[in-house]
């Protein structure tokens, strides 16, 4: 169902200003984010999925790189193998020389920014990106209730997922 949404164009901000939007108006979004888990509102993805391609057409990541540059993805062990095979280099190697295991136990880029973003904000290695570098920042995925928390989290490093918070809570609060 189209819902004709209308978006503003998301505006770049570096991750230091989304953390100062993202503070301000925690209380409010924390609320909001509260009511929308206990109503688990029927046409939410819709609206979300609304929002994710109406922003994502007027916004170039290429602006922004602001996950690549402080968050990084977990990588799977196909990531591994996959990105290994691409740089021509034994699984052993690639690990020794790009990843460590944090403190959940799960594989991620030992730097930030990310040793594959090039000055320019391409990916050196995006046809093979790890599995998380594709679904970032989730906003078109299923049963979006259930990663509420985590996209507020998100609000702090990229601009379109708050733009999205903002908007959701102009629709539904
Ligand atoms: S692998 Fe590519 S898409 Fe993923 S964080 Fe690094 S530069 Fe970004
Ligand atoms: S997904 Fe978000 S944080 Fe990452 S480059 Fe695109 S707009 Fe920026």
């Amino acid at each position: 169902m189209q819902l004709n949404i209308r978006m503003k164009k998301t505006e770049y901000k570096s991750p230091e200003e989304l953390k100062t939007i993202t503070d301000k108006t925690r209380a409010e979004t924390s609320s909001f984010v509260k009511k929308l888990k206990k109503k688990k509102p029927k046409n939410l993805d819709n609206i979300v999925h609304e929002l994710h391609e109406e922003a994502f057409a007027m916004f170039d990541c290429l602006d922004c790189a602001n996950c690549c540059k402080t968050i990084g993805p977990r990588l799977t062990d196909k990531d591994i193998d996959r990105l290994a095979k691409h740089l021509k280099m034994k699984t052993s190697d690639f690990m020794d020389q790009y990843i460590l295991t944090d403190e959940d136990n799960d594989f991620v880029f030992k730097e930030h920014p990310c040793p594959f973003l090039l000055s320019d904000n391409y990916c050196l290695v995006y046809e093979n990106r790890p599995k998380a570098c594709r679904k970032y920042p989730h906003t078109n995925r299923k049963r979006f209730y259930q990663i509420l928390d985590l996209s507020h989290k998100n609000c702090e490093t990229c601009p379109v997922v708050s733009d999205i918070f903002k908007e959701l809570i102009t629709l539904l609060n």
